[in-house]
């Protein structure tokens, strides 16, 4: 279990990060979030007023951001430049602005290094778009996560802070939006892998995902689920 990577990509909203999170800590491995990394870039676009649909103008700054992030499951952060950024990644603003920035194959590339670094000698869980294809092709266990897009659309609206209430048809055509621009992009676009197992969490709690992936994680380093 120690080396295993276990790949989990999907579309937005279908319960990466909550199910990516479960299963790490239930395996004792550590758990990247790149989903965070693209956000971080994100920010710092942003707080420079760098044009998100100007693909040079961010390349040229991606070069000088500086993206770290820790991997305990239980408190994963993420840092630009050395400041805490983790709520603020998950500003609406961000959520807008990032399937501009992380289409630059440059910020990729940047990442991808960094995340491959991160994967190290394996035991880890890490969530993204493109980690069974392109990040972790050899990763043990690669999982597809999918659900209805209406479900996806209540299940953020919910988790929405007081204040940032939003109408569910909203929020599910700003989900689409994001899938159709990350699946369409020419580099390292959405998709699954040709050997990830799909998993629709449409109709599905958290616990029976978790569980499900935990049991396919075991199988595949030869612990049975009861053992
Ligand atoms: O997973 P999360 O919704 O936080 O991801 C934010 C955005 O980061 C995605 O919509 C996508 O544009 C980008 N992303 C990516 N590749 C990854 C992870 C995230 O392009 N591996």
């Amino acid at each position: 279990m120690s080396s295993l990577v276990v790949a989990i990509d999907g579309t937005a909203g279908s319960g990466k990060s909550s199910t990516s999170r479960a299963v790490a800590d239930r395996l004792g491995l550590r758990y990247l979030d790149t989903g965070a990394m693209y956000r971080a870039v994100t920010v710092r676009m942003l707080r420079e007023g760098v044009d998100v649909d100007d693909p040079d103008a961010v390349a040229d700054r991606a070069a000088s951001v500086d993206v770290r992030v820790t991997t305990d499951p239980a408190d994963p952060r993420v840092f630009l430049n050395g400041d805490d950024v983790s709520v603020e990644v998950r500003s609406d603003l961000v959520t807008a602005a990032v399937s501009a920035v992380s289409a630059v194959p440059a910020v990729r590339e940047l990442l991808r290094r960094r995340q491959r670094d991160l994967i190290g000698a394996g035991g880890i869980v890490i969530e993204g778009r493109d980690i069974g294809t392109v990040v972790a092709p050899d990763a043990g266990l690669k999982i597809y996560l999918t659900a209805d897009a209406e479900i996806r659309a209540r299940r953020r609206a919910a988790e929405m802070a007081t204040g940032q209430n939003r109408e569910v048809g909203a929020v599910e055509a700003a989900l689409i939006r994001r899938d159709v621009h990350d699946s369409t992009r020419p580099t390292a676009p959405l998709s699954a892998a040709s050997d990830s197992v799909p998993v629709d969490t449409t109709y599905a709690t958290l616990d029976e995902v978790v569980d499900e992936i935990v049991g396919l994680a075991l199988d595949r380093v030869g612990v049975g689920a009861d053992g």
